[in-house]
């Protein structure tokens, strides 16, 4: 099972009552025993007659939980009075959501009512997709002494209507992988999805990518869940998730596989290589046709000769498989240039 390796943390949305965070937590210890059991105890809410959470009044809820089935705990904090609670409580472990983190002051109050820096901590991207923002909390935090920080990919809001309820820019989770190469990021679908039926492409979407784990949504009975109830799941139904789902490795074990890639990869070097020098030669030759449009007084741009090379090299590169759209945007970039180069040169 991929969770050898992989962080998992799943529980519901929020802490409801008694029975229902016993009875999800139950269900989640026998049948996945997760890394972390979740529950949110303050929900910050759009609409103020929604649920807002049971707040400090759960937090015996999930030390019971935690007693019992001995899970470790993770919740939300959104402020310095929550991170006391939490501390108080012994739980070593929170989350800051999309909202919070779009407040580099609320954060820095965080950090600094943390007792200690031992806190593992899961930090979600902003609900606007501003990837410096993201990375500046991660480096409070580092900036702090915390070594225990992790990211959470959440998705972003979306300005139109959407298959998913918040938009899944995957680029934005790579480009923080890139900038911080040692940074475990995990990947919360629920919250991208909106709706428990797009769970599983999500997270199969994500391991593809060789995310470091998951956050699911998981409740003993979505149905009657007081928030998220539409993305949330049944602890079997994430059960049947996991087991579903295929590990992508960055580099495969299969010696036959790895020698081609290998292979694959030269030849590509080379074309890209082939690519640039047959550029380079055409912008010298362009720039010696712009030298002799300038000393007859000609002008650089000449349409009939650019709507013949669209013409002619549209249907060649239909014959080839490739896209006349695609041809089109290369080829308007390359003219684009060389007008550049005759017009400024
Ligand atoms: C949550 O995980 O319960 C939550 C509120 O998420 P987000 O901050 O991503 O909306
Ligand atoms: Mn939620």
């Amino acid at each position: 099972m991929i969770f050898n390796n992989k962080i998992l943390i799943c529980g519901p949305c929020a802490v409801e009552s008694e029975y229902q965070i016993m009875e999800t937590a139950r269900s989640i210890k026998e049948l996945i025993n997760p890394n972390y059991f979740r529950a949110g105890l303050w929900k910050s809410r759009t609409n103020p007659n929604d649920f807002e959470g049971l707040g400090k009044e759960g937090i015996n809820l999930l030390k019971k939980v935690n007693k019992e089935f001995n899970l470790p705990i993770i919740t939300e904090v959104a402020n310095a009075k929550h991170v006391e609670l939490i501390a108080d409580a012994g739980f070593s472990a929170f989350w800051l959501g999309a909202r919070t983190v779009s407040n580099p002051l609320f954060v820095n109050e965080i950090i600094n009512a943390c007792p200690n820096n031992n806190f593992t901590v899961f930090i979600k991207n902003p609900i606007f997709p501003d990837l410096d923002l993201w990375v500046g909390n991660i480096n409070r935090f580092y900036n702090a002494g915390f070594t225990n920080v992790n990211a959470i990919f959440r998705g972003f809001y979306p300005y139109e209507k959407t298959k998913y309820r918040n938009l899944a820019l995957w680029e934005k989770a790579i480009e923080l992988k890139m900038q911080l190469p040692n940074l475990k990021i995990i990947c919360d679908p629920s919250h991208i999805a909106g709706n428990s039926n797009y769970i599983f492409e999500i997270s199969q979407e994500a391991m593809n990518l060789n995310f470091d784990g998951l956050m699911i949504e998981t409740h003993y009975n979505p149905q009657i869940a007081l928030s998220d109830s539409k993305q949330q799941i049944y602890p079997n139904y994430l059960k049947s998730i996991i087991e579903k789902l295929k590990e992508k490795t960055s580099m495969s074990n299969n010696y036959f596989f790895n020698s081609q890639i290998i292979d694959f990869r030269k030849s590509i070097d080379n074309i890209d290589f082939q690519i640039i020098d047959k550029l380079s030669e055409r912008f010298n030759i362009s720039d010696k046709i712009g030298k002799l449009k300038n000393d007859n007084n000609i002008s650089a741009l000449q349409l009939e000769r650019w709507n013949e090379i669209i013409k002619s090299r549209g249907k060649y590169a239909e014959e080839k498989n490739i896209s006349i759209d695609f041809l089109m945007k290369l080829l308007t970039l390359i003219h684009e240039e060389s007008i550049k180069r005759q017009t400024f040169s």
